[in-house]
């Protein structure tokens, strides 16, 4: 039975198949066609409001080796740094008063910052401001999830990376893809809003598995899917393997959109670190978050995940202000508010 492109846009949901067919549109107006019915369910479920998670990066030490992440623990190219608490807390400061209301804290697996410290971490910045924070810590112990909730944390992103179970244990030395996928379960059971996402061009990786991207994080019910490309990064195993499509990313993030429809989903760095209007085609594609780096200098120099990282070397209200004027130049409004997950529907 041949597919046809305007049924399956109209249908409420897809199977596999139908999400691998419209992943594979090849046609510029078929593609168009995608993204504009992903475009028209993200008004109809998030409006044109657009929401701004500041990060901070704030240790590049990582316990992992992950084959595609310069901040692998193998990697002795770069200078590895750690903010302090105080340090933490101050930029978090900063977020709030330019106006943003979610603080992402980010770093490697770095067990030095342990359950107590990103508890102080976490409950000094919730006193001090109103904004939700997101963890993005990696894989850690469930006691801690259940101490950082206590203290105050909101959100936690931690992305499946690949549904492949294969592929998952490749690029993880060994890990298994069901214990990443606990642990997301778990989170989401403690409260926590989830986030989780995938890498797009990884070696080996098929269309199917995309798709099969989609459908995880959508059984999930995740709050954030996070679709970036993957892009190399020297001294790691994948150094000389080519970079993910911009347009398969765009396609899956639209594809995603129309499937999950109340989700937040970010328009990444990585997207603009490849196309200088990475975000804006990403905003147009059913994106509506947007992560400005907080990252003070001399640490953001160092917390090179891939090459070519955009914004790294410039000043955080510079490239805080540039992507203020990039959303407004699409004719999309700067939220506001904490930016919780349309499918809480509360508002606090
Ligand atoms: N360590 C935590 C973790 O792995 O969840 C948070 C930091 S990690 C650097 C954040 C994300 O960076 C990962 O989820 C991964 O998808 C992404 N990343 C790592 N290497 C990348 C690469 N070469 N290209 C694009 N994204 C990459
Ligand atoms: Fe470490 Fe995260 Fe990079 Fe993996 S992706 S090496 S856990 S920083």
């Amino acid at each position: 039975m041949s597919l046809n492109l305007i049924q399956i846009l109209n249908q409420e949901n897809f199977t596999r198949d139908e999400i691998i067919f419209l992943l594979n549109l090849q046609k510029e107006e078929e593609i168009k066609q995608l993204f504009v019915k992903a475009d028209e369910i993200r008004k109809i479920y998030c409006g044109d409001e657009v929401h701004l998670r500041g990060v901070i990066e704030f240790s590049n030490y990582c316990d992992e080796n992950c084959m595609y992440c310069g901040l692998r623990d193998d990697n002795f190219s770069i200078s590895r740094y750690r903010m302090s608490p105080e340090e933490i807390i101050e930029t978090a400061k900063l977020i709030s008063n330019v106006g943003i209301k979610t603080v992402v804290l980010q770093s490697g697996e770095d067990g030095y910052f342990d359950t107590d410290m990103i508890a102080y971490v976490i409950y000094t910045i919730k006193q001090n401001s109103d904004v939700a924070v997101t963890l993005s810590l990696g894989d850690r112990g469930f006691e801690e999830y259940r101490n950082w909730k206590i203290a105050g944390a909101d959100r936690y992103l931690l992305k499946h990376e690949t549904a492949n179970p294969r592929l998952y244990s490749i690029y993880h030395n060994g890990e298994h893809l069901d214990d990443r996928v606990g642990h997301l379960r778990y989170l989401k059971s403690l409260g926590y809003q989830i986030g989780s996402g995938n890498l797009i061009g990884l070696p080996s990786q098929t269309i199917p598995d995309l798709a099969d991207d989609i459908l995880l994080m959508h059984e999930l019910g995740v709050n954030m899917a996070a679709v970036g490309p993957f892009i190399p990064s020297p001294f790691t195993p994948y150094q000389n393997r080519k970079h993910g499509s911009v347009e398969l990313t765009l396609k899956t993030m639209a594809v995603t959109r129309i499937l999950l429809k109340d989700v937040h989903i970010p328009a990444t760095t990585a997207l603009d670190s490849l196309d200088n209007f990475g975000r804006e085609k990403g905003l147009n594609c059913g994106a509506n978050v947007v992560m400005p780096n907080f990252t003070p200098h001399p640490y953001r120099e160092n917390y090179t995940i891939y090459s070519n990282k955009r914004g790294i070397n410039d000043d955080p209200e510079l490239v805080h202000k540039s992507i203020l004027n990039r959303i407004q130049s699409i004719g999309r409004k700067i939220s506001h508010t904490r930016g919780d997950s349309p499918k809480l529907n509360i508002n606090i």
